[in-house]
């Protein structure tokens, strides 16, 4: 069952961003499966609809178990986060405070790969956040605020 889902995920995943305007051959590499599997999926084959059925709750998870359901079924890093990014119908703007000592915890933590180190400061690109509020666990200063700030529809 866990292959099941993580094809549906990756079927959801390319239909989104064929809609988008990727290629197949582009979809085929962001996703770690062949340019066929990829024609399959936007042809509405090779995945059954119970399995998209759970797919599609599963998406709606908050955002924290849903990136960690993706992170079950899916090894590596990049198409986890091809995945979350593509599906996730939310954004979030993450906050710096001022008490940040630029430890780097946060950045190590982060699954999405949106914070970096500058100047002994965590800086975080928002546009790549899930919300999944690991960082927030982890620093021992209290520096980190996420808001969502709208629903994009997806
Ligand atoms: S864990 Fe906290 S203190 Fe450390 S870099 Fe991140 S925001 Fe700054
Ligand atoms: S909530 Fe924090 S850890 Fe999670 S993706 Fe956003 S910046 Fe990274």
């Amino acid at each position: 069952m866990p292959s099941h889902l993580a094809s549906a995920l990756k079927c959801i995943t390319a239909i989104k961003l064929k809609k988008q305007g990727l290629s197949q051959a582009k979809i085929s590499k962001l996703l770690g499966i062949n340019r066929s599997t990829v024609s399959h999926y936007l042809h509405g084959r090779n995945v059954s609809p119970k399995s998209l059925k759970v797919a599609k709750i599963i998406i709606n998870f908050c955002p924290r178990d849903f990136i960690l359901f993706v992170q079950s079924v899916i090894e590596k890093k990049e198409e986890v986060k091809t995945i979350v990014k593509t599906c996730q119908n939310r954004n979030f703007k993450v906050l710096v405070k001022d008490s940040c000592i630029g430890c780097g915890t946060c950045s190590e933590k982060c699954p999405m790969d949106a914070i970096k180190i500058s100047g002994l400061k965590a800086k975080v690109n928002s546009k790549l956040c899930c919300g999944c509020e690991f960082c927030i666990k982890v620093c021992k200063t209290n520096s980190i605020e996420i808001m969502e700030v709208k629903n994009n529809g997806n």
